[in-house]
């Protein structure tokens, strides 16, 4: 199968979960997340339609985001998607449209600081969630809030002081559900997302439009619970080369 064929393919399964769903397609923004594949991988991508493109480590996005940039026209989107040392916030906002893994208020204000400079306007961001509660998983302590008044004051605050810097644009949530589980606690994973949002929207009247959630095991689910961004790797790209 080449790149063109899965994306295709993923392309139509977005279209089934969204008409189970009663949604959009064109709600939902498909990020390919192209870690650790060629940018001639990406550029087949970008030549049969991939505008989004994410990548988990700021070294492979400064290697790889001048070589696609010289070999296509298209104007793309790039995301950073995972963990982010605050030491390489400058280089991170340099690079990236979008990041997606803000798991610190140490970070949010390195990253404002940073996007002040690079003159681009302000930097997207969505901020991450540990919904789960693995102590594995990056995030903000994104669950049980609703039964514990501290880590809801926590989170609640965090947002407003996100909200606050002045070169950062916070647009939505991300997370990660755990992997290789049962369906029913992925879904309950995006669930929780979808209704921490829903909780953060109404208390500080601050939109959130963005819900990034769902990779290849499980993007159909996360669509069913309301993602609206998706981050799906080896479904277009392929096995990764370790
Ligand atoms: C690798 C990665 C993905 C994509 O994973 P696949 O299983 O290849 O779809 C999505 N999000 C993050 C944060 C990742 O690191």
């Amino acid at each position: 199968m080449s790149i063109a064929d899965n994306l295709k393919r993923v392309q139509d399964t977005i279209a089934e979960a969204c008409a189970r769903a009663g949604r959009d397609p064109a709600a939902i923004t498909l990020v390919g997340v192209s870690k650790q594949q060629p940018p001639g991988a990406i550029l087949e991508a970008v030549a049969a339609g991939l505008r989004h493109i994410g990548e988990n480590r700021v070294e492979e996005g400064r290697e790889k985001l001048p070589l696609v940039a010289a070999g296509s026209d298209c104007r793309l989107t790039w995301h950073m998607v995972g963990h982010l040392q605050s030491r390489k916030a400058k280089e991170a906002a340099a690079l990236f449209d979008v990041v997606q893994s803000v798991d610190s208020l140490r970070l949010a204000r390195r990253l404002s600081r940073f996007a002040g400079e690079r003159g681009r306007g302000p930097l997207q961001i969505l901020l991450e969630m540990n919904v789960s509660g693995e102590a594995s998983k990056y995030g903000f302590a994104g669950y049980n809030w609703a039964n514990d008044e501290a880590r809801k004051d926590a989170l609640w605050q965090a947002l407003r002081e996100c909200r606050a810097l002045p070169n950062l644009k916070v647009v939505g949530l991300m997370t990660m559900a755990p992997y290789d589980a049962e369906e029913r606690q992925i879904r309950r994973v995006f669930a929780d997302l979808r209704e921490l949002r829903a909780a953060l929207q109404s208390a500080l009247a601050a939109p959130l439009p963005v819900l990034s959630m769902g990779m290849t095991n499980d993007y159909p689910i996360a669509i069913e619970e309301g993602a609206t961004m998706l981050r799906v790797g080896r479904a277009i790209f392929g096995e990764r080369s370790y």
